[in-house]
């Protein structure tokens, strides 16, 4: 049945244009038109989790590049289009630039302000014709098919159409996609694990510039006229609700809005003003009650319909054993792995970190133990990049890596777990594990259209390695589960996998015990254990104390971002600095005593913390 729909819908496609009349057909075309832009729009915004309210202003740069170089230099049709796509890429990557420092409303504002820019240049610049515009475009020669019929455009377009909607869903499924998604869901756990940020926050634009600009293209070369009304403002609120009401998350869903959307606001032209209000209440309604827009439905209402039933409702599953790693070669297992020297941290009055300098050898397990806010999380937060130590050094296997960002660290092997579990709520559990496993660079992806094949083909590894890797971890049952769907236990397990599948050297694991039963606890031992013989280093913050006591080789000890003590545990528990430290922190014996038996309170208290590492 699936495999019908493509040779269908071609079918469809070719025989549409006989049914319909020639207003209806200039109808179509500039749906299509806006159903490219909609895959743009889609690809930044669903995908990326990038705001761009530029999209217009991408739309009209093809466009008016189109123009201006066809009747005012006298280029060709094809050249001109072909210079007026690479300008508006590069517009696309000019904007990714404020994308770099500012996410959210804040990029809104921004892309918003350039999208007015744009608008403003073209009424009143004489290259781009002022408010009149440029009209007499040529019309676009293609051995010797009249595409001034706007029926025999409509297959160029459609041919246009559809490869840019395979290139798009190519991309959106590929590893780009996935990181792409990841970043969109959390981009500080998604450069943890190696994903190259602002690269990716750039590509996402260039993306959409990409496809602005051929729709752009298409525009100049159907209507051969262009003005600046058409690349308004209001215009891009219909795009945004084309996008939204359709679903921004899928493409295909984008598409269906923008065609949907481009149908209506034909049928209801006469009555614009009430159009456009009719338009806000559908985009309200649907953010209030369909966030997954009209592509999320299906999938809403079987989980309705399931829910309503009881039926497939399994209760959590057993988690099953960690086959432990085999002995690594014995490789190099002298030598000091990570290195700190002097760090400090002050977060403006608060001094986070005071002179903290220790050296963790290769193949060790380290403990790092404190009262709450002694700075521990603070310390592995500057050691993954998160934050620059205010001052002091890091060294990483003797290189200096002080102030490195986050994918650089990762590249370079130290991969983290984090005290309130940071999956990636919107990809399932082998996705989560499939961003980390994937090692290549986003410089890599001129293969996407160079060489699509390769990047198949590479996919298809990675998800042989996934599904090793879930098998070894006991989490098999799991794979296709969101993340917050399942025990704690096994979330906190999910995240190990997750940085082990990065194939680290460093393993940085804060409070992995946190929320854990005395089993999982236990298990948990063995797993480190095992790690750590397979040659990673560890280094491990935790507040079970009989965990840190017969897992780890040395134990630091911070007390108000001091070391205190610094030693083999038996010898660091009776140094009486620390004695005191613990007795005169009541809250901390507390605390340990909660982390085996409250769940619900442990993921609460840690909450806070959330924001204030996602304020960087
Ligand atoms: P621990 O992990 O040992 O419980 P943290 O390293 O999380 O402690 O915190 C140490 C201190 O630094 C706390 O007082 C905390 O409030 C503060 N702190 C941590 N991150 C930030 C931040 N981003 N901004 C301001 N203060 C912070
Ligand atoms: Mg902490």
């Amino acid at each position: 049945m699936k495999r019908l729909v493509v040779p269908l819908l071609a079918i469809a496609a070719w025989l549409l244009p006989y049914g319909l009349d020639p207003y209806a057909i200039h109808v179509v075309d500039v749906a299509i038109i806006f159903a490219l832009l909609g895959i743009g729009l889609g690809l930044v915004m669903g995908v990326a989790g990038q705001i761009n309210l530029a999209q217009v202003a991408f739309f009209g740069i093809g466009a008016y590049t189109c123009a201006i170089l066809t009747t005012r230099a006298g280029l060709g049709f094809w050249v001109a289009a072909a210079l007026a796509v690479l300008a508006a890429v590069a517009i696309g990557l000019v904007v990714s630039i404020p994308a770099l420092r500012v996410q959210s409303h804040y990029l809104g504002i921004v892309t918003l302000g350039l999208a007015l820019a744009f608008i403003n240049w073209t009424t009143n610049a004489a290259l781009a014709g002022k408010s009149e515009g440029i009209s007499d475009l040529p019309v676009p020669p293609l051995f010797g098919v009249d595409l001034s019929s706007e029926y025999l455009f409509y297959y160029v377009e459609i041919v246009v159409f559809a490869i840019a909607l395979a290139f798009a869903l190519f991309v959106v499924r590929s590893p780009l996609g996935r990181r792409m998604r990841a970043m969109r869901d959390d981009s500080l756990a998604a450069g943890a694990l190696g994903a190259e940020i602002p690269l990716l926050r750039i590509t996402a634009f260039v993306l959409s510039g990409l496809y602005g600009g051929v729709a752009g293209v298409l525009y100049a070369g159907l209507i051969r006229y262009i003005a600046p009304e058409t690349f308004s403002i209001a215009n891009m609120f219909l795009l945004l609700a084309m996008v939204i009401i359709g679903g921004r998350q899928s493409i295909v869903g984008c598409v269906i809005g923008a065609v949907a959307l481009s149908l209506i606001r034909e049928v209801l032209v006469d009555f614009s003003v009430y159009a456009q209000l009719g338009y806000g209440t559908v985009v309200v309604l649907m953010v209030v009650f369909a966030p997954t827009g009209l592509a999320g439905l299906p999938v809403r209402l079987r989980a309705r319909l399931r829910g309503r039933t009881g039926g497939d409702r399994r209760g959590p599953a057993e988690l099953r054993p960690f086959t432990p790693y085999g002995e690594a070669p014995s490789g190099d297992p002298t030598g000091v792995v990570l290195e700190i020297r002097a760090v400090g941290m002050r977060f403006k009055g608060l001094r986070a970190l005071d002179d903290v300098s220790l050296e963790v050898g290769a193949g060790e397990i380290r403990g790092v133990v404190g009262p709450n806010g002694s700075g521990k999380t603070t310390l592995f937060n500057i050691i993954s990049g998160f934050y620059t130590a205010s001052s002091g050094r890091v060294v990483l296997r003797g290189t200096d890596v002080t102030g490195a960002a986050p994918y650089r660290l990762a590249q370079l092997g130290v991969a983290r777990t984090f005290q309130n579990l940071r999956l990636f709520g919107d990809l399932t559990v082998r996705e989560n594990v499939l961003v980390a496993l994937d090692r290549t660079r986003t410089s890599w992806i001129w293969r996407y259209v160079a060489l699509p094949w390769t990047v198949v083909r590479q996919d298809r590894a990675l998800s042989a390695q996934a599904d090793e890797l879930l098998d070894r971890y006991g989490l098999t049952d799991f794979a296709g589960a969101r993340p917050q769907s399942l025990p704690y236990g096994i979330q906190r397990r999910i995240e190990i996998a997750r940085a082990m599948a990065m194939s680290p050297r460093l393993l940085l694991l804060d409070e992995p015990a946190a929320g854990l039963n005395g089993e999982e606890v236990r298990l948990l031992g063995e797993m480190v254990r095992s790690l750590r013989d397979s040659g990673v280093t560890v280094v491990i913050i935790e507040h079970n104390m009989g965990l840190v006591m017969s897992l780890c080789d040395q134990v630091t000890v911070l007390s108000s971002g001091r070391v205190i003590a610094d030693g083999p545990p038996a010898a660091v528990a009776v140094v009486p600095e620390v004695i005191e430290a613990y007795l005169g922190d009541s809250t901390y014996m507390s605390h340990e005593s909660q982390d085996t038996t409250s769940r619900d309170a442990t993921s609460q208290d840690t909450t806070s913390q959330d924001t204030t590492e996602a304020a960087r």
